[in-house]
C-alpha cells in the first residue's frame, strides 16, 4: 500500500516514508532504564487516569462546596475538551513536518514509532510517570483559571484521556466490533496505512468533521 509519510526512522534518510511493519520492536535509547519507561502496559495509565479522576472528585465533594449540577457540568465538558486536545495534539504536535534533526528525533520518539510499529502493543501511551505529570500541570493551570470548577474539570479530561487510549488500544489489539463504532477501526486503519494527512480524531470522528479532515 503507498505511503504518504513524512516521517523517517532513525536509521533511513530523513523525511523518507516507511511502510508499517506488523511484527518486531524498535529501541529507542540506548540508556536501559529510560528503554523501559518507554513501554507500558494498557492498564497502567488507564488506571493512573481513574484513580487520579476518583481522588479529584471525591475530595471536591467532601472538602468545597460546589453544586452537584456544577460538578456534573465541568465533567462532562472536560470530557468534550479532551477529545478536541486529543485532535490538535495528534495533528500539529505528533504528526509536525520533521524539517530539523531534532524536530524528526521528537516526532520520532513520541509518535513515528507507532507509525512504524502500530502492532506494538507496549507503546500505545505515554510512560506513566509523564502522563501523571502531564495532567498534575493541566490542573494547577485548569485551577488557576476556573478555580474549583478545575476539579470536575480535570477529572473528565483525564477520564477523556483513559478512553482515549482504552479506544486506541482496542483499535489495534481487536478485530472492528459490527456495530457503528466500525467507523473508529476504520478511520484510524486509514490514517496509519494510506493518509496520515486525514482521520486524527482515534476517540470520536468529530473535530476531523469540524476541521474538515476525515477520510472520504
Ligand atoms: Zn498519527
Ligand atoms: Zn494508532
Amino acid at each position: 500500500m503507498k505511503r504518504t509519510s513524512t516521517f523517517s526512522a532513525p536509521d533511513e534518510n530523513r523525511y523518507k516514508p516507511f511502510t508499517p511493519k506488523h511484527t518486531g520492536k524498535r529501541q529507542l535509547f540506548q540508556n536501559p532504564y529510560l528503554e523501559r519507561l518507554t513501554r507500558t502496559h494498557i492498564l497502567v495509565p488507564i488506571s493512573v487516569f481513574f484513580i487520579f479522576a476518583s481522588f479529584l472528585l471525591y475530595y471536591v465533594a467532601v472538602y468545597k462546596s460546589l453544586s452537584f449540577l456544577l460538578l456534573a457540568g465541568s465533567f462532562v465538558v472536560g470530557m468534550f475538551a479532551f477529545t478536541l486536545i486529543e485532535y490538535l495534539v495528534h495533528r500539529y504536535v505528533f504528526h509536525l513536518f520533521p524539517d530539523t534533526p531534532e524536530k524528526a528525533d521528537f516526532q520520532y520518539k513520541f509518535h513515528g514509532v507507532h507509525h512504524e510499529y502500530p502492532k506494538d502493543k507496549d507503546r500505545l501511551a505515554m510512560p506513566p510517570i509523564l502522563s501523571a505529570l502531564i495532567i498534575s500541570l493541566f490542573f494547577g493551570l485548569y485551577y488557576l483559571i476556573m478555580g474549583n470548577l478545575a476539579y470536575g474539570f480535570t477529572a473528565g479530561f483525564a477520564i477523556g484521556y483513559a478512553s482515549y487510549l482504552g479506544v486506541h488500544y482496542m483499535v489495534h489489539a481487536f478485530q472492528p466490533p459490527k456495530n457503528f463504532f466500525k467507523i473508529l477501526w476504520i478511520n484510524h486503519g486509514i490514517h496509519h496505512y494510506k493518509n496520515d494527512d486525514v482521520a486524527f480524531g482515534v476517540s470520536s470522528p468529530l473535530w476531523d468533521w469540524v476541521f474538515g479532515t476525515l477520510p472520504k
